[in-house]
């Protein structure tokens, strides 16, 4: 008799466990990060910090900007109203995703295309800004185009994460392509001569010709990279929270002003194919 009420006993623990177990998975799908937001009157976006033009510490006074900090701060006041504050967190190309995934950001807003394969990890905005793959070379350099990169010897230079480094063997299938932690990283490579080009969208490359006038961006873009914001998978109401924040920011022709603030000076970039309405 013992025996029987011992082992009724262990199956009722067993039976709490699986159900505490179940609600725990429960309560942590049903995070509602919008909700969450709205309480702590703060949305924490994942940005990049070696991306001028779109994201770049200053560090005169340690704060991130660019494109992306301006428009996530403008997105922030619509869904929060106008006291909601936006804190940054920095991220890589190769670190936005677990970090994201992990709950330490509640969105990615970092030069991140909308791709099919990123799709089944993530839920992506529409797209805020459409961009192009390109090459960066020296302005002495031979190379013309991602066509004359594709050849046995031929080195090229990117981020990990980033799908630039994939597309690439599409282009110029013969070439090596070696691969840095970030855009500064990748940088120096090149002006060091370790690769004959780098490989990333027109629009970073056109912040790093910007700043280093020996360096010019080749060839124009060889493919379509439409930004997206990402959010975790399931984040429906945060989803929607801004894309109707996209929409708004763009009527107002605050999003006008953004693109020109940033691009209207650069060389090469053509205004009226991004300004929106
Ligand atoms: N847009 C490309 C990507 O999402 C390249 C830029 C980046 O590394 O963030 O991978």
């Amino acid at each position: 008799m013992k025996k029987v009420y011992q082992k009724l006993g262990l199956l009722f623990a067993l039976v709490v466990m699986v159900m505490s177990l179940g609600a725990c998975s429960n309560s942590s799908s049903k995070k509602n990060v919008l909700a969450d937001d709205k309480k702590s009157n703060t949305i924490t976006w994942g940005v990049k910090a070696d991306t001028k033009l779109f994201g770049l510490m200053d560090v005169k006074d340690n704060q991130i900007k660019g494109f992306e900090v301006d428009l996530a701060k403008a997105m922030t006041k619509q869904i929060l109203g106008k006291d909601g504050k936006a804190r940054f967190l920095q991220v890589t190309s190769q670190t936005r995703m677990p970090l994201l995934r992990n709950g330490n950001i509640d969105a990615i807003m970092a030069t991140m295309t909308i791709t099919p394969e990123r799709e089944k990890q993530v839920d992506f905005t529409r797209s805020y800004f459409d961009a192009g793959q390109a090459i960066l070379v020296k302005q002495n350099s031979k190379v013309k185009s991602v066509k004359s990169l594709n050849k046995k010897g031929a080195v090229i230079l990117g981020v990990v994460g980033s799908n630039s480094v994939q597309n690439i063997k599409k282009f110029a299938s013969k070439a090596k392509v070696l691969q840095l932690t970030d855009y500064s990283q990748a940088l120096t490579a090149l002006k060091s001569g370790q690769g004959d080009a780098l490989t990333t969208d027109n629009g970073i490359l056109y912040g790093m010709s910007v700043e280093n006038p020996g360096y010019v961006v080749r060839g124009g873009a060889f493919t379509k990279e439409p930004y997206g914001i990402a959010v975790d998978q399931g984040q429906t109401g945060l989803k929607n929270a801004m894309n109707k924040a996209l929409t708004k920011v763009e009527k107002s022709g605050q999003y006008n002003k953004l693109i020109y603030k940033w691009f209207g000076h650069v060389k090469g970039f053509d205004l009226k194919e991004a300004y929106r309405q």
